[in-house]
């Protein structure tokens, strides 16, 4: 037996010499001299790793990768750190392309910015809308909702779309009000046209409401209502929906150039949290000849259209992009006070929120979507939204399961997760909180005036929600924040700002360590995509998607994080950006 054994050990090392010096496998790609950071499940380290295919084949030491291959390209890290690819989780990826052509409103400090901006557009812009975004009413120093009067002036005839920060406020003028049908007595169910009251002193602002008292000048009373160009939620898609359709060459450039920004700053998988079949089409087809080379994790919007192709056609799947999941919205954001909250916002007591659809909606959606075996992805910004739509899901999930795999299993997802109740953090044992680091340092100036420093300890509130799932998948809601995945490394681990602010961390008890910071960009992310078999780690066997990193984000200063550039990132094992 004894004799056996030392044979064996003999003839490996004899297989092992004749392989190391007359052959040596040959693969695409070979990575050495680089602190690997695997992301397997014991966060181990490694040297070097050899591609082939687009995949990892061998992930080890730099003599052992060196000894056993040999490749038509090698990269020398230089003693760089090296990443899975990042995922981020929650995006609108699409909208950040389209955005990119349209006024950029973002960092403005007062309406009158906005204005100027949108002024200095007008002059080249050559479509029949003039669109923007970006604007927030809260980085300025009055704080109200804006109206339409300056834009009416400026722009009669040209209609004018004005998203908010977050996508669910709009200030359009009087064209847009006009294209879309909407007067002060339009109903929209799930969200407001907010309305002025013109009193005869103020009236003559008002072109519109000349031309209204010039119509029927017996009927008016003051005051008289009229739309003042603010929009929330749903009734932001009464004017969106006017908007002229994109051309299919504009949907291409708009998905192109989303992309290679994303590239530059590390990211090799995007999570687009709401699209139409067109887009998703597109996609499909830039992917198919090779354009498109980011890897898309598509939720769809929670539309006729689309439930109705998607449930009939099924779940579609190609190494680059995965239609699996529906985006559903079940109510706004804290910015526009929308979020549907258990009890009302602080600073204005008459508001408490309200839902976008019914809860009937969303049963009778999450028994379709689970009879064909879709993900469920729910916005969910306030304590009543998360806690409403956790129930449906544990329902959903327990009820309609012949045998009793754990409802985590089938990965639905609360989006944003952003005020949950202390006693729903339980509901998170069988869901997916999909949250915004840096959504946490950008609305901590003014969430605790919003619902209170009470409510404010389970905002925002990622290491509870962690603690309670076992991972969090991390994204950044682009373009409402930086599309910079080290913005949202940065802001889970040290809870500030780019300003350094505050300096001790905005309730730091919430921050994630690196470790889990890391996972939630990769691993936790692809799980959450049903993806972590093919990435998320650097292993053998997944695609080659990695990223080398001018700072070892893992060991430097906190303040070294944000500014850290990415060198190169590799798609496929493919070179897709280089600095
Ligand atoms: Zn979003």
């Amino acid at each position: 037996m004894k004799l056996y054994i030392k044979l064996c050990v003999v003839s490996a090392l004899v297989v092992n010499l004749f392989s190391s010096c007359s052959y040596k496998q040959q693969v695409d790609l070979i990575v050495s001299n680089a602190i690997v950071y695997t992301v397997d499940s014991s966060l181990s380290n490694a040297e070097s790793f050899a591609v082939k295919d687009g995949k990892f084949i061998e992930v080890g030491s730099n003599d052992a990768i060196q000894k056993k291959y040999e490749a038509k390209e090698t990269v020398d890290a230089k003693g760089k750190a090296v990443y899975p690819g990042f995922i981020d989780s929650h995006c609108h990826f699409y909208g950040y392309g389209k955005g990119l052509v349209e006024v950029n409103l973002v960092g403005t400090k007062s309406f009158d910015e906005v204005i100027e901006r949108v002024k200095e557009y007008s002059k080249t812009n050559k479509s029949e809308w003039i669109i923007g975004r970006g604007w927030d009413q809260n980085d300025w120093e009055i704080k109200e909702f804006p109206n339409r009067y300056k834009l009416d002036k400026l722009f009669p005839n040209t209609p004018v779309f004005l998203q908010r920060i977050d996508g669910h406020a709009a200030l359009v003028n009087r064209e847009a009000l006009k294209r879309a049908e909407i007067m002060a007595d339009t109903k929209v169910k799930g969200g407001v046209i907010q309305i002025d009251l013109i009193t005869e002193e103020n009236g003559g602002e008002d072109d519109w409401l000349k031309e209204e008292l010039n119509k029927e000048i017996r009927n008016i009373k003051y005051p008289f209502s009229m739309p003042s160009g603010i929009l929330i939620d749903n009734a932001v898609d009464l004017v969106k929906d006017k908007i002229t359709k994109p051309t299919t060459s504009e949907v291409k450039n708009a998905l192109l150039a989303a992309q290679q920004n994303c590239l530059a700053v590390g990211l090799t998988t995007v999570d687009d949290a709401g699209l139409e079949k067109n887009i998703v089409d597109e996609m499909d087809a830039l992917q198919k000849v090779g354009e498109l080379k980011i890897r898309v994790y598509a939720m769809l919007s929670d539309n006729k259209e689309n439930l109705d192709y998607y449930l009939q056609n099924g779940i579609y799947k190609t190494d680059r992009l995965n239609v699996r999941s529906f985006k559903f919205y079940a109510d706004g954001s804290l910015g526009s006070r929308g979020a549907c909250m258990l009890s009302p916002y602080t600073d204005k007591p008459e508001q408490q929120g309200f839902l976008l659809s019914t809860p009937e909606h969303f049963k009778e959606s999450a028994k379709k979507v689970f009879d064909k075996g879709f993900q469920m992805n729910t916005h969910c910004i306030g304590d009543s939204a998360v806690r409403l739509i956790s129930t449906i899901y544990l329902n959903t999930l327990i009820s309609n399961s012949t045998a009793s795999p754990a409802p985590l299993s089938y990965r639905w997802r609360i989006e944003h997760a952003q005020v949950v109740n202390e006693n729903d953090l339980k509901f998170f044992s069988g869901i997916i909180p999909s949250v915004q680091p840096t959504h946490a340092t950008s609305d901590m100036y003014w969430a605790e005036d919003r619902i209170g420093v009470e409510r404010m300890r389970y905002a925002y509130a990622y290491n509870d929600l962690l603690k309670s799932t076992g991972m969090v998948a991390l994204g950044t809601d682009f373009p409402v924040e930086n599309i910079n995945p080290l913005y949202t490394f940065y802001a889970a681990v040290a809870r500030m700002d780019l300003n350094g602010f505050p300096g001790n961390g905005f309730n730091k008890e919430n921050a994630l360590s690196r470790e889990n910071t890391l996972k939630g960009m990769t691993i936790w992310g692809a799980y959450a995509n049903f993806e972590e078999k093919e990435k998320g780690s650097i292993e053998a066997g997944k695609f080659a998607d990695f990223i080398i990193l001018e700072n070892d984000i893992m060991k430097c200063d906190i303040d070294k994080l944000p500014a850290t550039k990415v060198i190169s990132t590799y798609v496929n094992g493919e070179c897709v950006y280089h600095n």
